[in-house]
């Protein structure tokens, strides 16, 4: 797994919309899922990203350290699939000073093992962070429909957290879809997940620019 990330924007003073505090969002690039409604689709085009190492990054994102500190903030990767670049940011972890938390933005269905994965886990929880799950749907067949990918591994993976007593550090996201996934099938999504043990639960709407143009 690389240890280099490859990195397509960098938003800075971010308040608590992706993690507590003020935050930087880091969007990487790559996302091995194919949902029919993408809503992030400016972090999939090969022709922006910067390479970039985890000191690289730091040095970069280090002018709003102070303002980590004061906030309890630190820096958040999304994408795309924050797990892709899994190397790179338990590398970026080591390197870190101390009181600059680092979340995570993931379905849980980037193809990496179980094991990186959870060490990947482990190293972000260490600084304080949490993980910011969208589960898209709890039901396969829908799953699979708008994404193009099972959903076993997003089970498994959530069963793994609850394993490891991590839910308190897991918001779980749970999209109303347009045309595909309304709110009685997200609500009942919710309490599902709610049963399985995670407590910070988000039921929202997806919201894509080119949806509503359309529409
Ligand atoms: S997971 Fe996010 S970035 Fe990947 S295809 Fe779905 S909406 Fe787009």
């Amino acid at each position: 797994m690389s240890s280099q990330f490859l990195v397509q924007v960098i938003n800075r003073h971010r308040m608590t919309v992706d993690g507590k505090g003020v935050t930087t969002l880091v969007g990487l690039f790559g996302c091995p899922l194919k949902c029919k409604l993408c809503i992030n689709k400016n972090v999939l085009s090969e022709n922006k990203f910067r390479r970039m190492t985890p000191e690289m990054l730091w040095n970069e994102l280090s002018i709003d350290y102070c303002y980590y500190l004061a906030s309890g903030g630190g820096i958040t990767f999304g994408g795309g699939e924050s797990l892709l670049h899994a190397g790179a940011i338990i590398e970026f972890v080591k390197i870190l000073p101390t009181g600059v938390s680092v979340n995570l933005e993931t379905s849980l269905n980037a193809p990496i093992s179980d094991k990186l994965f959870l060490e990947t886990v482990d190293s972000v929880l260490e600084t304080g962070g949490e993980l910011i799950i969208d589960i898209k749907s709890l039901d396969k067949d829908i799953y699979k429909s708008y994404t193009g990918l099972d959903n076993g591994k997003v089970l498994r993976r959530l069963e793994m957290l609850l394993e490891n007593g991590y839910q308190d550090k897991c918001q779980i996201r749970v999209p109303v879809i347009p045309e595909v996934k309304d709110m009685s099938i997200a609500e009942k999504e919710a309490t599902s997940i709610e049963k399985m043990g995670f407590n910070n639960i988000d039921l929202f709407y997806y919201i894509i620019r080119d949806y509503m143009i359309e529409k």
